[in-house]
């Protein structure tokens, strides 16, 4: 039977920043969802309502219906390494993230952190999430594992390294695609499920490594290349020193064929023109983290000139460079970045960016991120009425665009009432 949920929608029809009025904002809204999980309208509440007399009906009364969040980019094995000390990202990795990381060898550990991972996300209103997995292959078994239990939406791969760090973290590159076939086969044909090839970084890579994941990607057409790129002055200049027959660092990338329209590179803050460009014309798109960012002391993130030359950008939460697992929140944080840089973004940016924007540089844009007819029904409610200084606040906003706003800034994962992905109850607030 079809469900009809009710409360107040809000979602980008389109791209914000190429069209006017991309942002629906509906009062009395309803979203009707069929039996398979599939949205099949949205709109106001009268007209919804009369095409679907047989409709189960959840009314959320004056909550809000908004799309599942799209986190484009977290490490799963960093789930407790959130606010720990580094003086910057090489220091950080090998003092405080390399130990944690290593506490996945633990098959039992690895597994209540992966049930804890994917429900706290789940939890601040994420439905489709980008993650770098364990070394370790029973680790990432419980990742997919716990994803498909909770209904998760998410993209994740073994994270691959050879180099750089203590032998515990470290597979032969033939045991790394062994490994990775492996996982490719455990979840082929589940629809929420992707496999994302994932070498950590170069520094973290040796020549063989890369060519395997080149490989892996030959082999697999439907698998994601994730990494990360030009993060920080010191990690660059390292990169540059190791790779010194490199134009520059996305040239490393492009050697072993890693940059194409199913890649996605975290961070990219400190990038040339001609590397912005060549990303540009292979389709690649770029993952934005700003709290990351902060904490680390990386830099700020240049999304002007990302959109200037037509790279697809999604948001992440880098847990646990990043200290908060709610992408809600990360958007406030994009907001004050892009202030810093003379860039003001309106709510129907940041939404976008959270939402569709993240889908589209995902290639998932035509199954989740806005409430367009036959997308997955991926969404969460909002709730604000158990915060008493955010119903005040929000009684002296002018518009519901100025309501959104606010919500951006202040809301968080308390006010996250319920989480549904494919139609389902993947998390209800107690
Ligand atoms: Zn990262």
């Amino acid at each position: 039977v079809n469900v009809l949920y009710l409360g107040k929608l809000a979602h980008l029809r389109d791209d914000p920043f190429k069209f006017e009025k991309a942002l629906e904002i509906i009062e009395r809204g309803a979203l009707l969802v069929s039996d398979e999980g599939r949205i099949l309208a949205a709109g106001e509440q009268a007209e919804i309502k009369a095409q679907s007399d047989d409709a189960r009906v959840v009314d959320f009364g004056d909550a809000w219906l908004l799309p599942g969040l799209v986190d484009g980019h977290c490490h799963f094995p960093q789930h407790y390494a959130t606010a720990s000390h580094g003086k910057d990202l090489l220091d950080w990795l090998q003092r405080s993230v390399f130990p944690a990381e290593m506490r996945y060898a633990d098959a039992r550990y690895a597994s209540d952190a992966a049930i804890s991972f994917v429900q706290r996300l789940l939890a601040c209103g994420t439905t489709t999430a980008t993650a770098f997995g364990s070394q370790f292959i029973d680790a990432n078994m419980a990742l997919f594992s716990a994803a498909r239990n909770s209904g998760l939406r998410l993209i994740a791969g073994m994270t691959m390294m050879d180099r750089g760090a203590p032998e515990t973290l470290l597979q032969s590159p033939a045991d790394a695609g062994n490994q990775a076939d492996a996982l490719i086969a455990h979840i082929r044909g589940e629809p929420l499920l992707h496999y994302a090839v994932t070498p950590r970084f170069p520094l973290s890579c040796s020549h063989e490594m890369l060519e395997l994941c080149d490989d892996l990607l030959r082999r697999h057409s439907d698998a994601y290349l994730q990494t990360h790129i030009n993060e920080s002055q010191g990690e660059i200049a390292a990169v540059r020193a190791g790779f010194t027959d490199a134009a520059d660092y996305l040239a490393i990338y492009e050697r072993y064929g890693l940059v194409g329209p199913r890649s996605l590179m975290a961070h990219d803050i400190h990038v040339s023109d001609d590397q912005l460009a060549r990303l540009g014309g292979s389709g690649c798109a770029v993952c934005h983290c700003p709290t990351s960012n902060l904490y680390l002391g990386s830099g700020l993130f240049p999304l002007r000139r990302h959109l200037a030359f037509g790279i697809p950008v999604a948001v992440g939460t880098d847990i646990g460079a990043g200290t908060r697992h709610s992408l809600w929140q990360e958007l406030s944080e994009v907001y004050k970045v892009q202030q810093l840089q003379d860039f003001g973004l309106d709510a129907a940016r940041l939404l976008y960016l959270g939402t569709l924007g993240g889908a589209r540089a995902l290639r998932l844009g035509d199954e989740t991120g806005n409430f367009e007819t036959g997308k997955s029904a991926d969404f969460w409610v909002l709730d604000d009425s158990e915060n008493p200084y955010l119903t005040e606040r929000l009684r002296h906003c002018d518009s519901w665009e100025d309501q959104l706003f606010c919500l951006l800034h202040l809301a968080g994962p308390g006010e996250v009432k319920a989480t549904f992905v494919a139609g389902r109850t993947a998390h209800r607030a107690k």
